[in-house]
């Protein structure tokens, strides 16, 4: 699998593109095309039937109560810091001030050298490392290539220096980049979030930021969900949407970008059955990757480290997809075990009290306990069991990560009767397009008949149709955008009221009665029973 080969099919076939490309881009924003904007559909699509519409059953066999959620990208600034996005979103970065690549000023360590033994302290040398003695390493290393091509007589100071430990008295601040002699600026913090102002006056009372991620408008919807329908938990709250986060470093085509779409759900259950919940929603969400068609062996669920967690985090799994430009799987989606944390930092910046009242387990509770005693009645229904904080757990995917990674998953080539091929094989529920309709020649009554078979499945799915070239070069255009079926009308159609249904994957064909043709699609394209 070569990712420069998928980046290549993806611009030439209309799946995805640069943003703004006539004007030369703009790093971190992809455009996509006509079949990339029908697969993410269907990605998005697939997940809402799979996840809120229809799941599947809960651990117990029961039924899983999930409601959908459509919030505001603009929500007011206390949100932000109530979930700890304003704080938490604040990394010190460093400039070059010649190159201007950014870094992160943590990432970034100093040493000093000198010349010869003894000699005065001359200069600086910088390197990326993601720790102290990682860097002490790499500037070992760096100072005896300066002296082996210099024939430098001289020693590392030991004792590095992050660039977060900036002395502005200092001279030498430079660039950890290969062949670049700029000098770094001092560290500043960068926010992710992006800032925009709403209404006329650019002042700070007007500042609001870009949702980061969908969750937070599902826990301050959490009170209007409750009092609006008649979920109760265990249940769960879903959400679609845009996400923007200023990625220092965008890369890996949309796998790391500055606007992507999340797919989130928030299940809010009972302490005592968060670990249950947890399991079971990591097991979801890595069976329905399976369900599509990503293969097991590039699939990894990786449980965090205890070091790895988020402070609140009880547990969390990140499900990985091996990608073609990395060596290491690389997230799709985290499922976190969030505790209480999100309805109690809500409850507390916000003032209203997010908790839970189960008054069907108080209605049957035996209150001769209490003696009559009204003050003792009250508290008793003010604690758990009675009322709670629920846990939350939280699968959190990536609309455009999955979207890459079926296209990686999909890309394919091989030889069909000798001549070489690229082949999509998306999973049918997938596809941009689900079949195409091809006239074998315009003439003899074949378009009539195939135009009829077209606006009979139009209205139910995307299908296209197709008059133009020979048939082998048709099949080849509908193979790289990855449709499943083929219906060919031709000369025995005439005669019997049979089409030649063309299989994608292994390109066999097969005659099938024209009536029979929704139904078979259908089939193909229908979402898993539960
Ligand atoms: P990463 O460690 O890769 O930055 P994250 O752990 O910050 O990701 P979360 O905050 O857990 O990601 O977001 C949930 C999901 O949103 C991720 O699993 C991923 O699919 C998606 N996502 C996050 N950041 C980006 C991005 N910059 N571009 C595309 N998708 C993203």
């Amino acid at each position: 699998m070569d990712m420069d080969k998928i980046v290549a099919l993806c611009k030439r076939r209309g799946f995805i593109f640069q943003a703004s490309e006539i004007y030369g881009g703009l790093n971190g924003f992809w455009d996509y095309g006509p079949l990339g904007a029908e697969l993410k559909k269907n990605v998005k699509d697939a997940w809402w039937q799979d996840m809120v519409r229809n799941p599947p059953p809960g651990p117990d066999g029961q039924e899983i109560a999930m409601v959908g959620l459509d919030s505001a990208i603009i929500q007011n600034p206390k949100v932000w810091e109530a979930s700890g996005h304003a704080a938490g979103f604040q990394d010190p970065m460093v400039d070059c001030k010649k190159c201007r690549r950014r870094f992160r000023a943590d990432k970034v360590f100093f040493g000093s050298l000198r010349m010869e033994v003894g000699g005065p302290e001359v200069a600086a040398i910088a390197v990326e490392a993601d720790d102290a003695t990682a860097a002490q390493k790499l500037l070992d290393e760096e100072y005896q290539r300066l002296v082996k091509k210099k024939k430098l007589r001289g020693e590392i100071l030991h004792g590095v220096r992050a660039a977060t430990d900036f002395h502005p008295a200092e001279k030498h601040h430079p660039c950890p980049a290969e062949g670049c002699d700029g000098e770094l600026t001092e560290p500043r913090t960068f926010n992710l979030m992006f800032k925009t102002y709403v209404g006329a006056l650019e002042d700070a009372s007007n500042q609001a930021w870009l949702r980061p991620e969908t969750a937070q408008g599902i826990f301050t919807n959490f009170k209007n969900v409750l009092d609006s329908s008649r979920v109760r938990p265990p249940f769960g709250i879903a959400q679609v949407g845009k996400a923007f986060r200023n990625e220092i470093n965008p890369r890996n085509y949309t796998f790391r970008s500055r606007e992507f779409e999340q797919m989130e759900i928030e299940f809010f259950c009972h302490p005592s059955e968060s670990k249950k919940w947890y399991e079971y929603w990591r097991d979801v969400r890595i069976r329905w990757y399976s369900e599509l068609g990503i293969r097991s062996d590039r699939l990894r669920p990786r449980e965090q480290g205890e070091k790895e967690l988020a402070f609140y985090s009880v547990g969390t799994t990140d499900i990985e997809y091996l990608f073609p430009f990395s060596d290491e799987p690389q997230e799709l989606e985290g499922v976190a075990h969030r505790g209480e944390y999100d309805l109690t930092q809500h409850s507390k910046h916000s003032g209203k009290d997010l908790s839970y009242f189960d008054d069907e387990l108080w209605a049957k509770a035996d209150k001769s306990a209490y003696g009559g005693d009204k003050k003792k009645e009250q508290e008793a229904k003010n604690k758990p069991p009675y009322r709670y904080v629920p846990h939350v757990i939280e699968p959190s995917a990536g609309a455009d990560r999955f979207t890459l990674a079926v296209l990686c998953e999909a890309y394919a080539e091989d030889t069909v009767g000798g001549e070489a091929r690229t082949v999509m094989r998306f999973h049918p529920r997938l596809a941009p397009i689900k079949a195409a309709i091809l006239p074998l020649v315009n003439k003899e009554g074949m378009p009539e008949i195939a135009h009829k078979l077209y606006r009979e499945l139009k209205p139910q799915w995307n299908v296209y149709y197709d008059d133009g070239g020979a048939i082998g070069r048709r099949y080849r255009r509908q193979d790289e955008a990855g449709t499943p079926f083929c219906f060919t009308i031709d000369g025995q159609t005439l005669q019997d009221n049979t089409v030649t249904v063309r299989h994608r994957d292994d390109c066999k064909q097969e005659r099938l009665p024209i009536k029979e043709v929704p139904a078979m699609l259908a089939n193909a394209l229908k979402p898993p029973q539960r």
